[in-house]
């Protein structure tokens, strides 16, 4: 059996892994680009490791990693970031982001009644009875739930910083995908975690796995382009070649996998997919030479909805000795912009309002400047995990093929669903090839 999986990204190479397990399967994973994993790749400059995205691991002791870290035998170290370090700015006002309940007693944030109340809310999340679940989205639970503006706020806040998303957009979250993530997040005991050393820790294992064994090859800077149906097989075309397939994976955005399959038999299937938001930001990476002040492991300003990493904080592999590494992270509205100047003219705002944001909490970076790269324009997530936004299923009904990715249906959000996904779609296929000769063993929980 022949397998072909379009995209080396987190949850392509998830797919690869597991299924060069398999003895009767032999594949090519194709990659476009000259590195693989994807939004999660790696790269080194005058000594810092630089993320494309972040590492951050939401509830690791939870998180679908640790499937894989036996299924796979992966190893990685992680570290956990400091709560008391993560803060969030209001006004004028710096406050300590209500985390945990240590957090949340020093929050000035919200009052003493309101704290109690939120109090009240995590246990009911925690103890899988909380209302919003019956509710469409989080928007439609705070507006009956007669909370005060500042808990309202604040729950905008903390989905907006876990999903990725705007505070408007976290409105439209649904109530069952909150409350799936808080009942999963309050109970763990490692929240927010760094993978240490970067994604690149996990991605070259997992590539490792692949390259190991004969029946898998890595096509690189292979793009596919084409794709069709012939005689029992799928043929697949880059500009190398054309080669014939069994069974497909596609492992890459869903905005991606929608113009792949324009104008071929299975179009018409992808047209629900097709008008679904992505979570755009822009990202200002700096490399100091020097540490020019760590008051914080993490700093929300919540005014600009905008935030910085002190990822060095956390994961000192990534420095060089005596570095800094600061990632700050802005939201970019959806809301169409006309024009190319305005559209400039707005990107060049949030950057001013990014400066202002590092000139306030770390004074004398930009002499200290080492490395620095500002993407203003990054895809965080394929589909927004929100109302109006329909997830790719990993199977869709008279559609040959299987689907992963971060914009697809999987447990969790961001990485975490490009993994799950991934891990899924592998073990889907591998259950389709067993049909007919044994039970099945799945891979999912
Ligand atoms: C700034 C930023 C910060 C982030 N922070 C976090 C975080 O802290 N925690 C977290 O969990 N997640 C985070 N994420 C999200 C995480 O990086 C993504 O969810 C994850 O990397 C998505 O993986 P994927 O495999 O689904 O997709 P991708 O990474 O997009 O992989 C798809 C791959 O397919 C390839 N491809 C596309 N089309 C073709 C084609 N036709 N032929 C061949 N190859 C093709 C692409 O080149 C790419 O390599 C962040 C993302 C960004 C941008």
């Amino acid at each position: 059996m022949k397998v072909a999986i379009i995209g080396g990204g987190l949850a392509g190479l998830t797919a690869a892994a597991y299924l060069s397990k398999e003895t009767d399967v032999q594949g090519v994973l194709f990659e476009r680009s000259p590195q693989l994993g994807g939004r999660a790749f790696t790269y080194e400059k005058a000594g810092f490791t630089l993320n494309y995205g972040a590492h951050a691991i939401y509830g690791l002791d939870r998180h679908i990693l640790t499937n894989m870290e036996n299924e796979l035998q992966l190893t990685f170290s992680s570290k956990q970031v400091d709560k008391r370090k993560v803060m969030y700015e209001k006004g004028e006002q710096l406050t300590p982001a209500p985390l945990d309940f240590v957090n949340l007693m020093k929050t000035d944030i919200l009052t003493v009644r309101q704290k109690v109340r939120f109090v009240g809310e995590i246990t009911a999340m925690i103890a899988n009875i909380h209302q919003i679940k019956h509710y469409n989205t989080l928007g439609d639970y705070l507006s009956e739930s007669g909370a005060d503006e500042d808990v309202k706020e604040l729950w905008e806040h903390l989905v907006c910083s876990n999903f990725f998303i705007t505070p408007e957009d976290a409105r439209l979250v649904p109530g069952a995908v909150i409350s799936d993530y808080y009942h999963n997040l309050f109970l763990s005991q490692r929240p927010v975690n760094y993978v240490l050393g970067s994604w690149a820790v996990i991605t070259n294992q997992l590539r490792d796995k692949i390259a190991l064994t004969e029946r898998w090859s890595l096509a690189m800077q292979e793009g596919v382009d084409g794709i069709r149906y012939e005689q029992g097989k799928y043929l697949l075309k880059t500009k190398a070649r054309e080669e014939s397939f069994d069974r497909v994976i596609f492992a890459m955005p869903v905005q991606q996998v929608v113009k792949l399959l324009r104008e071929t038999p299975w179009e018409p299937f992808l047209e629900p997919y097709e008008h679904n938001t992505a979570t755009e930001v822009m990202v200002y990476d700096i490399g100091l030479s020097r540490v020019v002040a760590r008051p914080f492991s993490y700093i929300s300003d919540m005014n600009h909805k905008m935030f910085i990493s002190d990822v060095s904080a956390t994961d000192y592999t990534l420095i060089p000795e005596g570095g800094q590494l600061l990632q700050g992270i802005a939201y970019l509205s959806d809301e169409p912009i006309d024009g190319n100047e305005d559209r400039k003219a707005y990107l060049n705002e949030r950057t001013t309002q990014m400066e202002d944001l590092f000139d306030r909490h770390y004074p004398g970076w930009r002499d200290a400047i080492a490395v620095k790269r500002v993407s203003k324009k990054a895809m965080v997530q394929s589909v927004k995990n929100i109302a109006g936004n329909r997830l790719l299923p990993n199977r869709i009904e008279s559609v040959p093929f299987y689907f992963c990715g971060d914009g697809c249906e999987g447990k969790g959000e961001l990485a975490e669903r490009a993994f799950s996904s991934g891990r899924h779609a592998a073990s889907l296929l591998t259950a389709d090839l067993r049909k007919h000769k044994q039970p099945v063993l799945s891979y999912r929980e």
